[in-house]
This record gives C-alpha cells, structure tokens and sequence, in this order.
C-alpha cells in the first residue's frame, strides 16, 4: 500500500487563479474525453482507448498553448487515465451483469483533484530547499507555491496531486522507500479492544478516549444533514448546504486522522507487541449481537450517525497503527474477536451473562470483576500470545 502526506497549500491569489484555472481546464478535458468516446462509439461503433486519447493530446496542446499547453502532459495524461478506470469499471460491471451507469461528465464540483504522476516531470517537491524556513511545491504553469508543511517528509515522494476542498487547497504526496526508525524495546506487550466510549483499551487498563471535538463535529454534521434534507432540490440554499456538510465531513476526518496518529504513537512507543480483534469479523458480530450499545441517551438517529463515524475511526486508526507498527519495528498480531467480550479473562468462563452492562463485567462462575474493555483486551492479548507461541513452535 502506498502512503502518503497531505498538506494544506497556502497560494498566492494568483497562484489559486491559476490552480482554479488548472483544475478546470483538466475538467473540461476530461469531459471533451468522456464526449469523444461517447460519439466514436454511437457514430462509428468504434471502442477508443486511452492509447488513442494520449496521442491526441499533443495536437490538443499544440492548438491551444495558452490554455490546455499550459498545464503539464504528464497530469493531463493521468486525467485521461482516470476516465480509463471509470470506463474499465463500468465494462467489469456490465460483464458481471450488473447495470451500471455510464461514466459521467464531471460538473463543476465534481472535479476536485489534478495529479502529477512522477516528481519532477512537470512537478517538484521541496522546489526550494535553499529557504529552509518554508516548503514550497512547484507546479508547471502554476509556480512555486508555499505549502504548510507541518510534519517532516519520509521517504520518497512518487507522485504529486493537488486537491480543492471548498475554498482550501491541498497538496498530496505520495511516497514509498520510508527508511525504517526501530525504537528501543519497551519489554511490553498489550492487547486493544476497540469500542465506542474509548476508541481504545488496553489490557493493562490505560484507555485512549475519542476526543471530545470529534463528537461535537459529528453531532453538527448529524444537524447539518437532517437540514440539507428538508432543503428543496435544485435550490441556492441547498447547494449552500450542501458545501457545509462536506466542509464537516472534512473536518470529521482531519480530526479523526489527527487523533489516531496519537493514539497509534503512543501504543507503539509503550509495547513491544500489540495485539487486536480482525475488525471485518469484529463488526460484523457486534451488529449481529449488539453488544456495543450506542453511548448515553441520545436520540437514535443521531447516536446512529455518530456511531457510524467513531467505527469508521477504527479502520483510520488500524491502518495508522500496522504503518507506525511496521517503521518501529513493533509487531502487531490480528486475532477473531469471538467470545472476547464474554469470556472472563481469569477463569476462561464463557457466558453472555457475565456482561453485566456495557461497561462492566463480573463473571458468575468465579466472581471476577473488571471493566468489560479491559477484560476483553485481556483475552484479546492472550488469543494473540497463543498464536505467537503456536508460530514460534511450528
Ligand atoms: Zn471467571
């Protein structure tokens, strides 16, 4: 899997005329693209491919050198790429036999990222390394721009995209060869249980909280939907509102992403080892089950859209963490969650019973009483030692 960075672009405003121009002329290629193989194929009966579309763009460019010429070939060719994997998508999906709908034209809006495949062809990371106190990127057509670049870069960057969300410009990079950075042993191991109330619980019993601006985010999206459904269709309002609840949208997941970098750091600089339930098979038991309740009293709909937006922090988090895991030299074991939640992790009794609430656990074989987390992260770090100790002895 490829890794990669983003950074918020602070332009110039005529750099941001230029990147608006940028993106819109990609746009308006992409459709003219869309368009040409539409026709080719209604007129003539004739299947143009990306090889086709390619050739053509330096008569394309060549006719035009103070609009699409500007923009570099290399993006253009990835913007003609991208309208090739829609179109491969959409034959897979008809020779599955499904019906899906024709790839469509890209309304403004609805074109949101330009990419430069390779650094340095039409492109430059850290265009210039002589003014250490700021990044800039360089982008053919468009200039140096300064980027807020907040974290160091590792690694080597492959390829180079710029992206408009609302009013904001983004930079994303991504990249591979990231030299490893072993950390010293910490001579301790743990197992997580993941959950709502905490986004995680270790065996040890130390909990990493989801934050409370998450939430608060959540609970303003969660009002901002149910007020983009009473908006009429086609409406200025509407439109309005609908910018808001993406700009939301993108908050929740700045946030999200921010908090399970912390939290993933700070698992793996503590233990050695860690081990987690295989989330695919987790949820699928915990909405079968429902044995994690939506936190408080809320009202269902919105506890149900919260919910929704701590799980999906699990698979951000996990991802985050098996990275940090791997570039520190930590391992990490998956283990099945069955019977984690259940189980009581000093006598091995198994009851649905033992789950007093959703938040604590007294085993009515032996009388052992814990936290219902801690006890589950507890099982889940003694399934993943088994595993270990069964690889080791094979
Ligand atoms: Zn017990």
């Amino acid at each position: 899997m490829r890794r990669s960075y983003r950074f918020l672009l602070r332009p110039t405003s005529r750099q941001a005329a230029a990147l608006a121009a940028c993106l819109e002329d990609h746009r308006t290629l992409y459709n003219a693209a869309l368009e040409h193989r539409r026709t080719a194929y209604a007129k003539a009966g004739v299947s143009v491919r990306y090889g086709d579309q390619s050739a053509e763009l330096k008569h394309i460019r060549g006719d035009d050198p103070g609009g699409q010429g500007r923009w570099s070939f290399s993006s253009q060719q990835a913007t003609l790429r991208r309208l090739d994997k829609a179109f491969r998508a959409f034959f897979d999906r008809v020779k599955a036999g499904r019906t899906p709908g024709y790839p469509r034209f890209k309304g403004r809006g609805r074109f949101d990222t330009v990419e430069w495949p390779k650094d340095g062809d039409g492109c430059r990371w850290d265009s210039q390394p002589g003014h250490p106190a700021a990044t800039f990127v360089r982008l053919q057509g468009i200039g140096h721009v300064r980027v807020n670049q907040y974290r160091p870069v590792r690694g080597r960057v492959k390829t180079i995209s710029v992206k408009r969300e609302g009013a904001r410009w983004y930079v994303v990079l991504s990249y591979d060869d990231v030299p490893a950075e072993p950390l010293p042993p910490a001579g301790a191991v743990a197992g997580i249980d993941m959950g709502v109330a905490s986004l995680v619980t270790t065996s040890d019993g130390g909990r990493v909280a989801n934050p409370r601006h998450l939430a608060a985010t959540a609970d303003r999206l969660a009002a901002a939907q149910r007020d983009l459904a009473r908006k009429k269709r086609g409406s200025k309002r509407r439109r309005k509102q609908v910018a808001r609840v993406a700009a939301l949208h993108a908050k929740v997941r700045r946030q999200r992403l921010d908090h399970a970098h912390k939290a993933a750091l700070a698992l793996v600089g503590d233990y050695d080892l860690i081990v987690h339930e295989d989330l695919r098979i987790a949820n699928m038991t915990r909405s079968a089950s429902g044995t994690i309740e939506a936190p408080g009293c809320n009202v269902a709909a919105k506890a149900g859209l919260n919910r929704s937006i701590l799980d999906a922090g699990w698979g951000v988090f996990l991802t985050i963490l098996a990275y940090k895991a791997e570039s520190a030299g930590r391992k990490l074991i998956v283990v099945n969650p069955a019977g984690t939640s259940r189980t009581c992790a000093r006598c091995g009794h198994c009851a649905k019973e033992n789950r007093v609430s959703q938040a604590s656990f007294v085993c009515t074989a032996c009388g052992h009483a814990a936290h219902a987390d801690v006890n589950a992260a507890v099982n889940i770090l003694r399934a993943g030692l088994a595993l270990r100790d069964a690889a080791e002895a094979a």
